[in-house]
């Protein structure tokens, strides 16, 4: 099973992306994770996109897609993948369908995170992860159990992103409504397109995925 999840900055997209791979086997392919992985090598590439990623802009086309391509053929994409990040223009959309037409492979869901802009500043604004397993976290809205101790390994160290800075966010929120909202229209004409509610808890959104896409635990469905 193939999905993209869509949405503003902020949506949810990772923290539900997380889950979905737990409960699905199904691997999360995050573009931006990918891009920051890239910049923390120190690579030429990593370097070009870190300027890109910090004024809220967007990397070329060409690099992702190609990165994209490559992540998809990895055995542990097998059982399927989830895109977050990706596609973020309707070239990017062009470009992936005929990229999975080479391959053989279809999207079998593409869902909308329905989100409020204005609240996802706060959103982004408060987000942090663990530095020694991702696991994400809210200074309001997902604190850990413990103060300061990660509730999945029981890591201490966090981190921000550097781009999560009020006037990054606005960019990119801008961003997405300039080249990402139409791609929604592009999925909606081609008939896979369904939505969640964002501004839910993040349990409930979890439920609304799951009936969408099934119950069915990992390793049972083929593709
Ligand atoms: P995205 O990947 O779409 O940018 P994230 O999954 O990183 O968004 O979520 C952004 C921040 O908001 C994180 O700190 C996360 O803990 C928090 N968050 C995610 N979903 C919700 C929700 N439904 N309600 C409140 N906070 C949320
Ligand atoms: P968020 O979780 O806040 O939605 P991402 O982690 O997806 O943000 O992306 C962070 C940054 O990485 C973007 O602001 C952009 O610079 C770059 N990026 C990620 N995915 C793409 C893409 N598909 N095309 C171009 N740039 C991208
Ligand atoms: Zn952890």
């Amino acid at each position: 099973m193939n999905l993209i999840l869509l949405g503003p900055p902020g949506a949810g997209k990772g923290t539900q992306a997380k889950r979905l791979q737990d409960t699905h086997g199904i691997t999360h392919l995050s573009t931006g994770d990918m891009l920051r992985a890239e910049a923390a090598s120190g690579s030429k590439l990593g370097k070009k996109a870190k300027a890109i990623m910090d004024a809220g802009g967007l990397v070329s086309d060409e690099i992702i897609i190609g990165m994209i391509s490559n992540r998809i053929d990895a055995a542990d994409c097998k059982a399927g993948f989830i895109l977050d990040g990706f596609p973020r223009t309707t070239p990017q959309a062009e470009s992936l369908d005929e990229m999975l037409d080479a391959k053989g492979l279809i999207i079998n869901y593409v869902i909308e995170i329905v989100a409020d802009n204005d609240a996802m500043v706060t959103r982004i604004t408060g987000r942090y992860t663990c530095a020694d397993c991702g696991s994400g976290y809210h200074d309001q809205f997902q604190k850990s159990a413990k103060d300061g101790v990660c509730d999945s390994c029981g890591g201490t160290r966090f981190n921000r992103r550097d781009d999560d800075k009020e006037q990054t966010v606005r960019s990119r929120l801008a961003a997405y409504q300039e080249q990402t909202v139409s791609i929604i229209t592009y999925y909606r004409n081609k008939g896979v397109l369904k939505s969640v509610e964002g501004m839910k808890a993040i349990d409930e959104i979890t439920a609304q995925l799951n009936n969408i896409v099934g119950q069915r635990k990992a390793g049972i469905e083929g593709g």
